[in-house]
C-alpha cells in the first residue's frame, strides 16, 4: 500500500457508501480511463469477470470458437468455457513470449477452411510485455474478428508509446493481490466503445431493467467492484508509475548481475515497448548452464526464497485436454520450451536491495558450485 488508501477508505465509511457502487467506483473508473487514454472503464470484481463480460458483449455462446494465447494464467481462457464456447490455443513467439502472429495466421487459415471463424481473439501481454500488437491487429482486422486484450499483467506498460490494454476492442486489467497495483481483488474492463461499456455495467449489475420492481429481461452477473476496494485502487493508481520504475530497477539489477552467467537468457523487451517488468522472467539452457530450473527453484526454496516456473501452457492443462493448439512452427512449440526452461524471480515493488542481494547470492552460489563440480 502507498499510504493514501486509508484516506479513500475513510471517505467511503464517512459517506456510508459501503456498496458495489459509489463515488470511489466512479472516480476510479474515470481516473483509470484517463491514465490509459480510453473513453470508458468499468470497475469489476476481478480481471476474470472483465474477460467474461467482454465475451458476453461479443455474444460468444455455445458452439462458438475463441482463439486464446496458450502461455498464460488459466483465467485468460476460463470465461470461454463459462460461455459454453471452445478455446483454441495459440503458441508464443520468442521475441515477446506472447501470441505468435504466424501461429495465429495458420489458425485463421484453418478456420476459413472449416467455415467457422472465431468470435474473438484473446491476446495476453505476459509478465508486463506487450504482444506484437501491430501484426496481431493486422491479422484480426483482415479476418474482421475482435480482440480482447488481456492486460491483467501489463498495466503501466507501453507499446509504441500507447498504453498496453488499449489496442483491442476491449481491454482487461486485474487488481488481484499479486498484480502491479492491487485492490486485494478487482478488475477493469476498458474500451473506446462507450455504449458497449454501458452495457457491460448493466450486465455486471444483475442486468436490472429500468423499473422500480426489479425486472430482468437478460441474464446478468454480480460483478461490480466494492466502493471500499475502489478507494484502494484510486490510491494505488497514483503510485503506478513509481511501481513500474521500481520493478524495472529490480529487473535491471538482476540483468546486470546474472546476464553473463552461462545459459541464462532474460525475457526480451520488444523494441519500442516499455514493459512494466511485473515479474523478472528468464530462461535457463540446462546444457549450457549445468543447472536446471528445478535445481534453481530448489536452491531458492532452501534459502526460503519463493520463485515460480513459467506458466504451464493452457493446451497442456488437464482441464483443457483435447483442445486444439497451434504451435509457432510445425515442429517448435515456444510455450512448451518456456514452460520447461522459464523461471520468474522475486520481483515485488517493495523488495529492497538486501532482499535482492540474497536472491542474487543464492543463484550465483548455485552456478559457482556447479562450475567447480564440472
Ligand atoms: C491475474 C490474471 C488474470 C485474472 O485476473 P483476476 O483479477 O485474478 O481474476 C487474467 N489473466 C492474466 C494473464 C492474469 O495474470
Amino acid at each position: 500500500m502507498s499510504g493514501n488508501e486509508q484516506k479513500y477508505i475513510n471517505d467511503a465509511f464517512e459517506t456510508n457508501w459501503i456498496a458495489p457502487l459509489g463515488p470511489n467506483v466512479d472516480q476510479f473508473e474515470k481516473e483509470l480511463a484517463r491514465y490509459v487514454g480510453v473513453n470508458e472503464a468499468v470497475a469489476v470484481s476481478s480481471g476474470t469477470a472483465a474477460i467474461h463480460l467482454a465475451l458476453s458483449l461479443l455474444k460468444v455462446n455455445k458452439g462458438d470458437k475463441v482463439f486464446c494465447s496458450s502461455f498464460t494464467f488459466i483465467a485468460s481462457a476460463n470465461p470461454i468455457i463459462y460461455q459454453g464456447a471452445e478455446p483454441i490455443f495459440i503458441d508464443s513467439e520468442p521475441e515477446t513470449w506472447n501470441m505468435s502472429p504466424q501461429a495465429l495466421e495458420r489458425a485463421f487459415q484453418d478456420a476459413v477452411k472449416e467455415g467457422q471463424l472465431p468470435k474473438a481473439v484473446i491476446v495476453v501481454n505476459l509478465y508486463g510485455q506487450s504482444a506484437k500488437m501491430d501484426e496481431i491487429l493486422a491479422i484480426c482486422a483482415h479476418y474482421d474478428v475482435p480482440i480482447i486484450e488481456d492486460a491483467a499483467e501489463s498495466l503501466g506498460s507501453l507499446y509504441k508509446g500507447k498504453p498496453s490494454g488499449t489496442f483491442g476492442k476491449f481491454g482487461v486489467y486485474s487488481f488481484n493481490g499479486n498484480k502491479i497495483i492491487t485492490t486485494s481483488g478487482g478488475g477493469m474492463l476498458v474500451s473506446n466503445e462507450v455504449e458497449s461499456l454501458h452495457k457491460a455495467r448493466f450486465l455486471a449489475t444483475q442486468a436490472r431493467d429500468q423499473a422500480p420492481h426489479y425486472q430482468h429481461s437478460e441474464l446478468g452477473y454480480n460483478y461490480r467492484l466494492s466502493n471500499i476496494l475502489a478507494g484502494i485502487g484510486r490510491a494505488q493508481l497514483e503510485i503506478l508509475e513509481e511501481r513500474v520504475v521500481a520493478r524495472r530497477r529490480i529487473f535491471e539489477r538482476y540483468y546486470e548481475e546474472l546476464a553473463h552467467l552461462p545459459g541464462i537468457t532474460f525475457m526480451p523487451e520488444l523494441e519500442q515497448t516499455r514493459s512494466n517488468r511485473w515479474l523478472t522472467a528468464l530462461t535457463i539452457d540446462e546444457k549450457a548452464a549445468g543447472v536446471s530450473v528445478q535445481q534453481l527453484l530448489e536452491a531458492l526454496i532452501a534459502d526460503n526464497i519463493e520463485a515460480r516456473p513459467g506458466w504451464k501452457p493452457l493446451h497442456l492443462q488437464p482441464v483443457f485436454s483435447g483442445m486444439k493448439y497451434y504451435s509457432h512452427h510445425n515442429k517448435q512449440s515456444i510455450s512448451e520450451q518456456l514452460f520447461t526452461n522459464g523461471i520468474c524471480l522475486p520481483s515485488g515493488s517493495n523488495m529492497n536491495e538486501e532482499d535482492q542481494l540474497r536472491v542474487l547470492n543464492c543463484i550465483k552460489e548455485l552456478f559457482k558450485q556447479n562450475r567447480l563440480k564440472n
